[in-house]
Formats: C-alpha cells, structure tokens, sequence
C-alpha cells in the first residue's frame, strides 16, 4: 500500500472543530512503554508505575524515572517497536477524516519516536503527533523531554491533552481514547469516544460520550454527530 498522505487535514481554515486522538491502546493494541519496559527495563519500572497508578506522582515524573531505567539499543528498539500492531480500521478512518476536512491529532502521553515509527509501519504518513520527546544519549542509554507539559495540570501528565487541545483548537474538539492520559482532555471535550478507563471516568463524571471499540465504530459515530447541532461549541471564556 502507498503512503496516505495526511497533513491536508490540519491546513482547513473553515473547520470548526478537531479530533484529539490517544495511541497506546487506542490506535495501537499493546501500550508502548509498557512494551519496551517489559523487555529492556530494570524492573524498579514496576515501582514508579504503582506509585503513578495510586496518584502519587503523575506520569511525567513516572515517565521520566522509566525511561532511565531502559538499557536498550536501537536497533532492539525498532525491532520491538515493529512488532506492535495498530487497530486494523485505524489508517482508513485516518483517510476518511482526511476527506471529510475534519482535522485529526494523535495526542499522546507517548513518546513521539515510537508514535511515528508505528504510524509509518503502518503506512500513514503526515498525521501531526504531539507527544514526550524521546532522544537517545548513549548507545543504550534513553532521555525523554516534556515540552506539552502543562505544571497547571490536576493530572501532572507529561503531555497536558486539554492544554494541547486548547491550543490546537479552544472552540470545539472531539476527544477519543482510553485511558488515565485522557482525563484532564476529555472533561472539556465537546464530545468523547471512550473505552476501558475512559469509558468509566465519563460515566463517573457525566462527560457527554459513546462507547466503541474499534475505529469502524468510530467512523460511524462522527458521522452522527451533526457538528452544529449536537456539539456544544463552547465560548473562548469557558475553556
Ligand atoms: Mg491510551
Ligand atoms: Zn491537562
């Protein structure tokens, strides 16, 4: 198959509103740094994961003190990041959105390299992804950077979605995903496609949502929802 050239979706000056979309475990099945700690990890990674797990330190510090503790070449790292499948309906809903002009986002408390290489193993290219920053240091050694973080947020992610998505675009976006990472997002959301945790947190919250599980589902949800009608546009003051 040929690259799908994506990046025509952000350029639309008349769209009026977005989609935010996850990764790990909304476009790919497996989480990513979960993957690579498993298998290049020391295994103190588990520790700083429980302490994130019971919200005692947000994923930057959680993040930054995993990726430490990775001892991995990069070559091993592709080779795993390879391995890693995506939801099959995933690179046509991708084209879909592309030709309906609805600007899509991958937004991801990932780390961008393995984001990028996945979607390229995949065949899609172009698709803006705003994620930790991930550089080697050594041959084995690993850093991650977190320039979206956002020290105002409750959730103290490496990535603050609901300051990207602010950024991206205040008036009105769609959020989808399924987890922890989309929380702080998905409380301003206009509306959220929620599975796994997310799907209970909106439940919990009373976050206007619907509940998928693969991007075929997806697709027919956005065209349900008549943007003007059912989507709140919200004012530049409330978000
Ligand atoms: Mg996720
Ligand atoms: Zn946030």
């Amino acid at each position: 198959m040929e690259n799908q050239e994506l990046s025509g979706t952000i350029t639309r000056a008349d769209s009026r509103w977005i989609i935010v979309c996850d990764f790990d475990g909304t476009i790919s099945c497996a989480d990513v740094t979960d993957t690579l700690m498993e298998k290049f990890g020391h295994p103190d990674w588990q520790l700083l994961e429980t302490r994130w797990k019971n919200n005692e330190i947000g994923s930057r510090d959680c993040l930054s003190g995993q990726i430490s503790l990775l001892d991995v070449s990069r070559q091993q790292m592709d080779e795993c990041l390879d391995k890693i499948k995506i939801d099959p309906e995933f690179c046509r809903f991708a084209r879909w959105a592309k030709t309906e002009a609805i600007p899509l986002y991958v937004v991801s408390d990932g780390l961008d390299y393995a984001i990028e290489r996945i979607l390229s193993n995949n065949n899609i290219a172009g698709l803006p992804v705003i994620a930790n920053h991930l550089e080697q240091v050594s041959e084995r050694r690993w850093r991650i950077s977190f320039p979206h973080f956002d020290p105002q947020c409750q959730f103290a992610s490496g990535t603050c979605k609901c300051r990207v998505a602010r950024t991206l675009n205040p008036r009105a976006f769609l959020v989808i995903g399924d987890g922890r990472s989309d929380f702080c997002v998905a409380a301003k959301a206009s509306h959220v496609l929620a599975k796994k945790s997310l799907l209970t947190q909106c439940l919990k919250g009373g976050i206007p949502h619907t509940p998928f599980n693969s991007f075929s589902e997806v697709r027919v949800c956005v065209e349900g929802l008549t943007i003007q009608d059912s989507l709140p546009i919200p004012s530049q003051e409330n978000v």
